[in-house]
């Protein structure tokens, strides 16, 4: 195995951060000098079981040995060009990802901020063009507790005060409703409603699920008022609950999807924006791009992972093994877990106040060799690889029992 870079020591490299490091995170006290599938090893050679998987950015776990192979395979052809020209990986990035989520077309983006800042770009030019909303009158519907990622727009209509303050001015255009509220949807919806952008699972506010038929109404409620639906699965999409896309648990199929996170199989920024052709068609040259964005790299990549989940094996995997994760949090209930939502590989976990913060129960875990972190308070998430074996799933939910007791 390759030894660490670093001979330094997790103290020393945790302390060597602080004068250089924008204090933007507050990481839990590990340092990761290297992985495997489930496993991250620290500096000091300690094992830890990765719970949290990247923000599911890792749900083929570390170093899927296919998706390494399709990266060096193209390291050693060509890596970057520019949308100046051509690159021959792109096509069949394009092709293989637009036929798994059943829509035409596709707009390489890296990062998930930049997948929903695109995705509302062609919203409004979509309701200038073809809606024929009056010139800078376009608004969008988001629904309230979202995350969508951190550039000034997106934080713009965050309900989270931590994620705007000091940031003003925001940018104008949203209005902001309940989620799984469709009678306040319907309500904010009008002639100059060019999208609603929702997540159909809500990741960061706690792995919050809506009601049976809540994503069935917004699709038929967005349809009969002439304006898109816009679904970020950056998170709940590509394997996580169980379905490639979290809104296939109701059949829906939305006019734009948004996608990142596992698209670049953990090892590159990949994002989307796939969506209709009659939606996406409204982009023309020079109107929108990205110097990285639809790089062979992240490309090959990215055709790896959609070859991976054309399987069917890991969204199956996330479905059995749901039933292995909800099963071992019901029997938590009571012992330290007041509440528990649960799709697929998935879960918010709301810790009874009692047995200690949702950072409290992510320091205690770590010291039995499990990585998660804490969402909101006293909520911590769950969302391990999907290769995660049943034994250590098992392992994880009794290190959850032991740091409750
Ligand atoms: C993580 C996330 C984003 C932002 O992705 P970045 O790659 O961090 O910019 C957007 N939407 C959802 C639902 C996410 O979970």
């Amino acid at each position: 195995m390759t030894a660490p870079v670093t001979t330094r020591s997790s103290a020393d490299l945790i302390r060597a951060e602080e004068p250089v490091l924008a204090h933007n995170y507050h990481p839990l006290p590990v340092v990761v000098a290297r992985a495997e599938g489930t496993w991250v090893e620290d500096v000091e050679g300690r094992r830890h079981l990765d719970m949290l998987a990247g923000y599911s950015a890792l749900n083929f776990g570390h170093r899927h040995p296919t998706l390494i192979e399709a990266a060096h395979r193209q390291l050693d052809l060509l890596t970057l060009t520019s949308r100046a020209f051509h690159n021959d990986r792109l096509a069949e990035f394009a092709e293989r990802l637009a036929a798994l989520t059943g829509l035409d077309m596709v707009l390489p983006m890296n990062t998930g901020a930049e997948a929903v800042e695109s995705g509302i770009k062609v919203a409004r030019k979509w309701a200038y063009e073809v809606k024929g909303v009056p010139a800078d009158r376009a608004t969008i519907v988001v629904a309230a507790e979202n995350f969508h990622g951190r550039t000034t727009t997106i934080v713009s209509f965050s309900t989270d005060e931590t994620a705007r303050q000091g940031f003003g001015p925001f940018t104008p255009g949203f209005r902001i409703v309940p989620y799984n509220d469709l009678a306040a949807l319907e309500a904010a919806v009008d002639e100059t409603t060019a999208a609603v952008l929702l997540e159909p699972i809500q990741g960061e506010a706690g792995v919050v699920i809506p009601d049976d038929g809540y994503l069935t109404g917004v699709r038929e409620l967005t349809r009969r008022k002439g304006c898109l639906f816009i679904a970020d699965e950056i998170q709940s999409g590509l394997g996580r609950t169980g379905r490639t896309l979290a809104v296939e648990h109701e059949g829906v199929v939305p006019d734009v999807l948004l996608l990142g996170k596992a698209l670049g199989g953990g090892i590159v920024p990949v994002s989307a924006v796939v969506g209709r052709r009659d939606v996406l068609g409204v982009l023309r040259p020079g109107e929108h791009g990205s110097t990285f964005g639809g790089n062979p790299l992240a490309a090959a990549v990215g055709t790896a992972v959609v070859e991976l989940l054309e399987t069917g094996e890991f969204q199956r995997r996330a479905a059995e093994l749901g039933v292995v994760l909800r099963g071992g949090l019901s029997a938590l209930l009571g012992k330290g877990v007041v509440g528990f939502r649960a799709r697929g590989l998935w879960a918010g976990v709301d810790i009874d106040p009692a047995a200690g913060t949702g950072r409290e129960i992510s320091e205690r875990l770590m010291r039995e060799g499990v990585l998660v972190k804490d969402t909101h308070g006293s909520t911590i998430r769950l969302a391990p690889p999907l290769t995660i074996t049943t034994e250590e799933l098992q392992g994880a939910l009794g290190a959850l029992e032991k740091v409750l007791g």
